[in-house]
């Protein structure tokens, strides 16, 4: 259907743009001299107002409605079908906010992030509180636009997991929550400890750049398709079928940081690797599903599989081979408690596989308290600290270790930290369902075999690119809905055997 090609040839051009972009991006973080930052600036956001202008064009509505109506959408799992209706999702809700509202968004996080920047500096959150006063209004006015059925929260968790509701997420993570808090002080009063001072010592950049790349290419990471560089803040960039690139940052007295980091990376880049970026670039059904899928792909090989001590049968003497001394005292159990360490801390960027996930339903609770005038932004410090003392025991000594730690709200981000718990909860439920399919994963893991796994990940989420919605994708893999079970399985195992709870 010449409608149909039409569609597709303009989504490409758009989709071409964009990843224009995502390379400027990328060359920004990893190789912009400082002087060169005001005009990477304006190639920018050149780039974005001519995507944003092609993708909003009354052409591609007009197009949209013609094959809405036409007998090639009538397989919804079809391609056509998917990618109509994902490209009318974002169409509608990139034509819906007036273009003076995005605009004046985007100024207020550029001004937002420099009193966020100061205000942690100084620890001192009245320099942030009416930015965040200012981002929480324009939020608001914005669910107004996209418009919403149950919650106005609903609205701005759209744009990250497409089709997500507050009310299952509510759900999933209440029932997470008390079972979670019990775990983490059960495992406080064990009097047990990790040592973790075995994970201390001397190792040079170069060899954890080395190992960084032996792990990821282990694991099924194309290196031909793909790059290892170093950044501030690392981050995974698909720029498009054959060019996936991870970045990591190095601390040399300790190089499990950089190495998980590189495994959260690869798993990304996995993702991005198996989507079927070549064949349909640019057609929505070659795109991620959500951030929350994502995230679940890093998260499974960063956590389900990079901790587990058959994973380290196979790379524990492969990392003394190339750290040598440094790693001479260590056994694979001492050195298995050491990376799995569970304890509360104020930094969610540094917590655990478990706490991690109450640093998130408290955000997840306070976004929600913001966006229906529950909460006052003056009330927040105050807020987080009640609910760090109730979740975790503890209580942040100043606000910069509490609610001024993330970037996220300066930059308008409302509704996305939900994706990273998300993500823990999606990689723990493939999880369990890989190794029900596919049987003794931890033999294989402990002989260096790790392409089963991703061979069914392939077959099971990435080859599908955006034809289902996450809720489709979990139940058709799993056979079941959402749920916190197999996470809170996992860590529970891990606890009583580690800390004997
Ligand atoms: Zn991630």
């Amino acid at each position: 259907m010449q409608a149909y090609q039409t569609l597709v040839k303009e989504l490409r051009e758009i989709a071409l743009l964009g990843s224009i972009n995502s390379l400027l991006s990328w060359d920004e973080h990893v190789n912009l001299p400082q002087s060169g930052a005001p005009h990477r600036a304006e190639q920018e956001a050149l780039i974005a107002r001519l995507h944003h202008e092609r993708f909003t064009s009354p052409r591609i509505g007009e197009l949209l409605a013609q094959l809405e109506s036409s007998d090639l959408v009538k397989d919804p799992e079809s391609d056509a079908a998917a990618n109509v209706r994902n490209a009318r999702r974002d169409y509608d809700r990139a034509t819906k906010v007036p273009t003076e509202l995005v605009e004046e968004m985007t100024k207020t996080a550029v001004l937002a992030q420099h009193a966020w920047v100061e205000a942690r500096k100084k620890s001192e959150f009245k320099i942030f509180q009416p930015w965040l006063d200012n981002t929480v209004e324009l939020k608001k006015r914005e669910a107004g636009y996209v418009g919403w059925k149950d919650h106005i929260y609903d609205a701005l968790l759209d744009p990250y997991e497409p089709g997500e509701s507050t009310a299952n997420l509510r759900r999933v993570f209440e029932s997470l929550r008390d079972p979670l808090i019990e775990l983490i002080g059960k495992i406080a009063e064990s009097g047990k400890r990790a040592p973790v001072e075995v994970l201390e010592g001397s190792f040079p950049t170069n060899l954890q750049e080395k190992f960084g790349r032996i792990g990821a290419a282990a694991i099924g990471f194309d290196f031909d398709a793909g790059r290892l560089d170093t950044t501030v803040h690392p981050f995974c960039s698909g720029i498009a079928g054959g060019d996936t690139r991870i970045t990591t940052r190095y601390n040399e007295q300790s190089f499990i940081e950089s190495f998980m980091g590189v495994l959260h990376e690869t798993g990304h880049a996995l993702y991005e690797q198996g989507l079927p970026k070549t064949e349909h670039f640019g057609e929505p059904i070659a795109d991620a599903i959500s951030l929350g899928i994502h995230e679940s792909q890093s998260r499974l090989w960063e956590n389900l599989v990079g901790r587990r001590k058959s994973f380290w049968r196979h790379f524990l003497p492969k990392a003394r081979e190339v750290f040598g001394s440094s790693l001479k005292n260590v056994n694979e159990d001492t050195w298995y408690f050491a990376i799995n360490e569970i304890t509360p801390s104020f930094i969610r960027v540094e917590s655990d596989e478990a706490t991690y996930n109450l640093h998130i339903l408290l955000r997840f609770q306070l976004e929600q308290a913001l966006v229906t005038d529950e909460l006052k932004a003056s009330d927040l410090p105050a807020a987080w600290n009640e609910r760090m003392k109730k979740y975790l025991g503890i209580t942040p000594p100043n606000d910069a270790q509490g609610c001024l730690q993330d970037i996220h709200w300066s930059m308008g981000s409302i509704g996305y930290f939900a994706t990273y718990t998300l993500g823990n909860l999606y990689a723990a439920q493939f999880y369990e369902q890989a190794a029900t399919d596919l049987g003794d994963l931890d033999a294989m893991f402990s002989r260096g075999e790790f392409l089963p796994l991703l061979k069914w990940l392939r077959e099971k989420i990435h080859r599908h690119g955006r034809r289902y919605t996450a809720g489709q994708l979990v139940q058709r893999v799993t056979g079941k809905p959402l749920s916190a079970e197999p996470l809170l399985n996992h860590l529970r195992a891990k606890a009583k055997e580690l800390y004997a709870v």
